[in-house]
């Protein structure tokens, strides 16, 4: 399988905690390459429009809240089907169902507060990607 690409974020439950480096060594020692990374404050309306495609569920609100309550890491993982491998390292979106060893099982304070967004297929990693980088920003 060829390389590929999806767009991660540490989100603010796990930068307050200052976990950044631990939650990047899980990528770097599972053979996902950090190839743009920042730190930001996401505005409302950009959190908004990121999670746009929740907008009719009950938890939008609280989300788009707790997005924008600290810093979060945005970052484009690289490497051979980057896609699921984030994922699989992810675990499920509830920290108490996902498997032993799993970041939000890990580091995950709650369904909402799970430490990481990861993209759930290609076509949404390219836009996830774009919408935080430019292409200078990414260095493969
Ligand atoms: P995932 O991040 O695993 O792809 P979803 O795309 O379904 O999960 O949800 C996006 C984010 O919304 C989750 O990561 C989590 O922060 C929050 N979330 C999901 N389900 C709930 C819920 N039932 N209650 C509160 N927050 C939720
Ligand atoms: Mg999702």
């Amino acid at each position: 399988m060829a390389k590929q690409r999806t767009l991660s974020i540490i989100k603010p439950d796990a930068t307050e905690r200052n976990l950044t480096g631990k939650i990047n060594s899980i990528f770097e020692e599972n053979g996902l390459r950090i190839i743009a990374q920042k730190r930001i404050h996401l505005s409302r309306r950009q959190a908004e429009q990121f999670y746009a495609v929740h907008k009719e569920r009950p938890f939008y609100g609280e989300l788009v809240d707790y997005m924008i309550s600290g810093p979060v890491v945005v970052q484009a993982l690289e490497g051979e089907n980057a896609v699921l491998k984030n994922r699989e390292l992810m675990g499920a979106t509830d920290p108490a169902k996902a498997d032993a060893g799993t970041i939000r099982k890990l580091y995950g304070e709650g369904i909402e507060r799970n430490a990481v967004h990861g993209s759930d297929s290609p076509e949404n990693a390219a836009a996830e990607i774009r919408f935080f980088f430019s292409d200078t920003e990414i260095v493969g």
